[in-house]
């Protein structure tokens, strides 16, 4: 049976400004079940002849028939189905995929057509005992010698049971029994197929050849019978199946760690460029989300790491809302009392000289639960556990271990000890100090979990804070004109204003506005008071009054009452929630504050620039982000074109056995994309255990949320995606031919 035939087919080579002749006019018919050897001279255009009719290379001239069909309609892609499904090759130069073993050579071919996944085992290990290489079979083909190279190409060549076998002087490169070896082979395997052998070395095939075809200068010049060949009948192979999706995935990830020094050299390479990025873009992310906060002026002590919540509807919350506020994600604790946290008081550490005089008072800024504290966060001592025990920020220097403290708020700077007594919330022990210098004063839980430990306290400091601040501020206000007003001693009965004018003053009602400015609250307090004028008036130009002690205390007492309404009596079932970051903050302002909760998050306030500022800060990050992905994406580019370079020969082996180009493409994608998604996921997992088990580590990934993992993803998959793109113009813009002769170099 006819198995190809050529009808005055022409070969050129087109090279720059010559053309040379490869083959031409050749007619020649081969039918199955014959063992050609096609001899000749170098240069006399063997390599052309076998080229052409595996379909390697095109033709300019003549007709070549593969079983009876018309071949000069072909496109290249026509050309690549024939080779696929009836073309096997072995080559001089071992066309053997190097750092697969003997086993994997001739997997590769089976799965590049598709063969039924279930025998494929079995048959590629007969097939390499066929060739007797069993023993060799789990061995890297670049350890085989020669001779076990080429037997290995033969078992693969076979494994696509293809009509055909072309040979393009298989034993080249061989000694002599090994060369007698492998043609014997090649004899012995081939009984039922067409087999075109060019050797210069006619004497080793001369056993077996049933024709020999001699070429000179393009042409032939000799063909003759030499023995009769079995008559063979077969039917052109059409179309068997292409590798699926998953045999893809499986056939990039084989070829990532056949190579494995490679592999991890590229992993660590992307492990190294994706985490700079990472680190970068959290960055960025972080610098984002905490830009333009500020503390808020109501609640300045209350620390970052945590919330007040309170109902809406002014009712107390229930066991059941505290509950369901814990279950939310990065709530270390809820405390139904939030009193501590729901006022401006930040205090001092006060102690005393003698017991009686105050030594000295230091101001802190946060107070806040230790609960969120490591025994490692602590400089020394440890954390605290009673309800008088506090553990305090290394901020104030010369505060020792279990000395103690009355804590009272940073408003009262008075000297006097019961004053100070009276306004705060107890004594207290230092029994840890914290390395940080957040200023804050940490408590007990035993301490936070009392019920309002501290309300009355409060009063008395706000109360003194009041006083302080009319006594300072005082002023009356007559026919639109302001007067200070003093107290006189205790003696003093009566009122006097002095006035720069003449009139007469009467006893009149006078309204008396006081406004009272701390770092929290800034009110405009007023009351009205009837007070009986004097009629003198003293010094020009300054207006000033005097008044008795008990008339003063009568009008701060008023104010106070006024105060303590607004402020002290304000609803109080407010629970504050400790948090792990000002992530969870932000999320349960975002999540919580809807119906039926006010959620207050006094350390992160948008202040007013915080919406410019963001903005502005999103383009020099989208900037940074974008050179800095350039640069790693030049340096990976750089790597991997120099990888690619090398695998050239793999690669127009894979075609030469069956791979389509489109098949190779994606593959050549899915290794970089499959390649970047892994080091992302060792990426992520480094840096988050660098967060886990690294102090002081200044990284900042727990800002990234999904959506900045999805633009992650994302762009690494994109970066994979126009690697292997820029790779695949690289590798296919040659013919098979050129890339196996220039390859491996
Ligand atoms: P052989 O295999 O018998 O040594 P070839 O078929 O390789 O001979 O070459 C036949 C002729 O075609 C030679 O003159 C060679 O120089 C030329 N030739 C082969 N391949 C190319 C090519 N890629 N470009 C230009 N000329 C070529
Ligand atoms: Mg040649």
């Amino acid at each position: 049976m006819e198995a190809l035939r050529l009808e005055r087919v022409s070969k050129y080579y087109q090279s720059e400004n010559n053309v040379s002749v490869g083959m031409k006019h050749i007619s020649l018919a081969f039918h199955m079940g014959e063992f050609v050897a096609v001899t000749g001279e170098s240069g006399s255009g063997k390599s052309t002849l076998l080229n052409v009719l595996s379909g390697l290379d095109k033709y300019e001239e003549g007709e070549m028939f593969i079983f009876s069909e018309e071949t000069s309609h072909y496109q290249i892609k026509d050309f690549e189905n024939y080779r696929r499904e009836n073309v096997g090759f072995v080559f001089q130069n071992y066309n053997i995929i190097d750092s697969y073993t003997v086993y994997q050579n001739v997997m590769l071919a089976l799965e590049l057509q598709g063969y039924p996944s279930r025998e494929r085992k079995e048959r590629a290990l007969k097939l390499i005992d066929q060739v007797g290489l069993t023993k060799q079979k789990h061995q890297k083909s670049s350890k085989l010698s020669g001779g076990q190279k080429q037997r290995a190409v033969i078992a693969r060549a076979l494994a696509k049971d293809t009509p055909i076998i072309v040979c393009d002087e298989p034993t080249g490169n061989l000694d002599q029994t090994s060369a007698e070896q492998v043609i014997e082979l090649l004899h012995d395997v081939s009984k039922d197929k067409l087999v075109i052998i060019v050797t210069h070395e006619f004497d080793q095939v001369s056993k077996y050849a049933t024709r020999r075809i001699k070429m000179s200068d393009g042409e032939v010049v000799e063909d003759i019978k030499i023995k009769a060949y079995d008559n063979i009948t077969v039917n052109k192979v059409e179309k068997t199946k292409s590798l699926n999706f998953f045999g893809l995935i499986k056939f990039s990830l084989r070829n990532l760690l056949a190579q494995p020094k490679r592999f991890v050299f590229m992993l660590f390479l992307m492990i190294i460029a994706i985490s700079v990025f990472t680190v970068v873009y959290s960055n960025q992310i972080f610098g984002l989300r905490t830009t333009g906060l500020e503390q808020s002026s109501t609640y300045p002590s209350v620390p970052n790491s945590r919330v007040l919540v309170e109902r809406r509807d002014g009712n107390a919350l229930t066991q059941t809302d505290i509950d369901q506020i814990a279950e939310f994600n990065g709530v270390s604790k809820v405390y139904a009392y939030g009193a501590l946290f729901y006022n401006d008081t930040s205090f001092n550490l006060i102690s005393f000289f003698n017991g009686t005089e105050v030594m000295d008072m230091m101001g802190y800024r946060y107070n806040d639960s230790a609960l969120n504290l490591n025994t490692s966060d602590l400089e020394s001592g440890r954390l605290p556990e009673a309800a008088d025990e506090i553990v305090v920020s290394r901020y104030w220097w010369g505060i020792e271990l279990n000395e103690t403290f009355l804590l009272a708020s940073t408003r009262v700077w008075d000297w006097n000890k019961e004053t100070l007594e009276a306004s705060s919330i107890g004594y207290f022990k230092v029994v840890g100090i914290v390395n940080n210098d957040l200023q804050t004063i940490y408590f007990s839980e035993a301490f936070l979990d009392q019920p309002y430990p501290t309300t009355p306290s409060l009063d008395l400091t706000l109360k003194a804070q009041v006083k302080e601040t009319i006594e300072n501020n005082l002023k009356l206000t007559y026919n639109d004109q302001d007067f200070y007003v003093y107290q006189n001693g205790e003696n003093f009965s009566g009122f006097d204003l002095f006035m720069d004018n003449n009139t007469p003053l009467l006893e009149i009602p006078v309204s008396i506005e006081v406004t009272i400015t701390s770092q929290s609250l800034t009110t405009m307090l007023s009351t009205t008071k009837t007070i009986r004028l004097g009629n003198e008036f003293s010094s020009e130009g300054f207006n000033y009054g005097v008044i008795s002690v008990s008339v003063f205390n009568s009008i701060i007492e008023d104010f106070l009452e006024e105060v303590e309404e607004e402020y002290v009596t304000l609803p109080s079932p407010i629970a504050s929630v400790s948090i792990e970051n000002q992530l969870v903050g932000t999320r349960i302002v975002n999540q919580l504050d809807v119906e039926t909760y006010k959620v207050y998050y006094p350390a992160n306030i948008p202040g007013f620039l915080q919406e410019f500022l963001v903005f502005i800060l999103s383009i020099v990050a989208v900037i940074i982000l974008t050179i800095l992905g350039l640069f790693l994406y030049a340096v990976i580019h750089a790597v991997t074109k120099n990888m690619m370079n090398s695998r050239k020969k793999d690669f127009s082996i894979f075609r030469s056995v069956g791979a389509h180009e489109s098949t190779l493409s994606v593959l050549v994608i899915l290794e970089q994309i499959l390649l970047s998604i892994i080091g992302l996921v060792l990426s992520v997992f480094i840096l988050n255990m660098i967060v886990l088990f690294v102090p002081d580590h200044g990284l900042t990934i727990e800002y990234m949320g999904v959506t900045d993992y999805l633009i992650l993803v994302l762009s690494i998959t994109l970066l994979g995606l126009w690697l292997g793109l820029r790779f695949n113009k690289r590798v296919f813009h040659q013919t098979v031919i050129q890339s196996l002769t220039s390859g491996g170099e």
